[in-house]
């Protein structure tokens, strides 16, 4: 077994590092404080990190992208989220699900997303339909050409800003599959408009919006893929999804450490500096562990999709790495808040900070409930896959 990561990933991943350090962690009082960055400072952000190649990491060269596989993502996305969200979430990514584009779409919407030009959102969940995405009640039906969309979408991220949203509606309520297409929808669009605007727990600067479609007509150059394979092409990047995920809980574990290791040695209580205390080695010793397994998982899992392992057992460690990081994540912040004590629970600290930012990581990209749902249904089908 060879876990040596190679020099030009490595290398990749120095540059990262000081690009974070630089142009992203500076902002996050600010992000913190006002829940956003000017508009003039995101496009200077995104600038920058196309100067530096973090444009489209996972999108193929000739569509402008860096081209990484998925274990070189996975380095650059734990890098990038050692800077709290609402910061790292500037850096311009691309859904794997543009790739889908085809003839115009691709200079409307997949190479502006690449260059960080365009913002795009992803609009799949529902007020009733979160973990149960495929019953979806949003509809679009074709009327004279055109496709007209109603309905609601919720917990929409940048929902309020992007310039164009992918929107998943049931086109083809009586079949038992390919019931859904996804559509690109531009803001603007008559009968597309943003509902509330949610307040969260933590990210501040990373907003969900509500989305209301209301007789929205969209003209059929507007499906992305083939009508009723919405749903197919959205489930195409759910692997690599939750292994991105997964390395974004890594970044704050390690930068959680750090943190935590420098106050256990400068604290001192009872005449000594903490870090003597055994009680605060032990979390210390198992949060490293944490980290170290999350990392192993998260590779691997990046490793087995870069070497075509069949999908479903690449699916099954996909599920494993995104759970345990991100459980191991809300552990490993909660410790820390522990030896940080008082100190910890006050916002100008990045412990506090992480540590509500945390919890969203066993929500999204699939609850933990339905990764063990994933693991439990391979393990039963196919057994335990090495
Ligand atoms: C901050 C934030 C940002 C988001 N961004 C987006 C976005 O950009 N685009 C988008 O489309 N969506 C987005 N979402 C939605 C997110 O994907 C859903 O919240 C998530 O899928 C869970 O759905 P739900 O909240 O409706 O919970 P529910 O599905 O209602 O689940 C409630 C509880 O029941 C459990 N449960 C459900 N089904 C099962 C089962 N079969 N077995 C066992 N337990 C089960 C769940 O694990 C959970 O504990 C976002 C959500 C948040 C909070």
């Amino acid at each position: 077994m060879d876990f040596t990561i190679p020099d030009e990933l490595r290398a990749f991943r120095e540059t990262v590092r000081a690009f974070v350090d630089k142009e992203l962690i500076p902002h996050e009082d600010y992000v913190e404080e006002y829940d956003g960055l000017p508009e003039e400072v995101e496009r200077e952000i995104r600038r920058k990190a196309v100067a530096v190649g973090l444009n489209g990491l996972g999108m193929p060269d000739e569509v402008g992208g860096a081209g990484l596989d998925v274990l070189g993502q996975v380095l650059v996305t734990e890098e990038l989220f050692r800077a709290l969200g609402g910061v790292a979430e500037v850096v311009p990514a691309t859904p794997r699900i543009l790739l889908a584009c085809v003839g115009e779409q691709r200079e409307r919407y997949l190479l502006p997303c690449v260059r960080g030009d365009r913002q795009w959102c992803f609009a799949l969940t529902e007020p009733d339909t979160g973990s149960d995405a495929a019953g979806i009640k949003t509809r679009a039906e074709l009327c004279d050409g055109q496709w007209v969309i109603n309905g609601r979408k919720r917990f929409i991220s940048h929902g309020d800003s992007a310039d164009f949203a992918i929107v998943f509606a049931v086109t083809h309520p009586d079949r038992e599959r390919d019931r859904i297409t996804a559509f690109l929808v531009d803001k603007g669009t008559p009968g597309f408009g943003v509902g509330q605007l949610h307040k969260t727990m933590g990210h501040r600067g990373y907003r969900q919006a509500e989305l209301l479609f209301d007789d929205c007509a969209v003209p059929a150059e507007n499906v992305l893929g083939e009508p009723g394979r919405g749903f197919d092409i959205a489930q195409g990047g759910l692997s690599a999804g939750r292994i991105m995920t997964a390395a974004r809980c890594l970044g704050p574990m390690g930068r959680l450490i750090g943190d935590g290791v420098d106050w256990a040695k400068q604290r001192v209580q009872f005449g000594r500096p903490i870090a003597d205390y055994q009680a605060i080695q032990f979390m210390l010793a198992d949060c490293a562990t944490d980290l170290h397994a999350a990392r192993l998982l998260t590779y691997h899992a990046a490793w087995a999709a870069d070497h075509g392992e069949p999908p479903k057992v690449v699916n099954a460690k996909a599920s494993m790495a995104k759970l345990f990081a991100s459980e191991a994540l809300g552990r490993v912040a909660d410790r820390v808040l522990q030896i940080f004590g008082g100190t910890g629970y006050m916002n100008e600290t990045y412990v506090e900070r992480a540590y509500r930012n945390a919890r969203i990581e066993r929500i999204w990209e699939g609850t933990s409930e339905i990764q063990r749902v994933i693991i439990a249904s391979n393990l039963l089908k196919r057994g335990m896959f090495s």
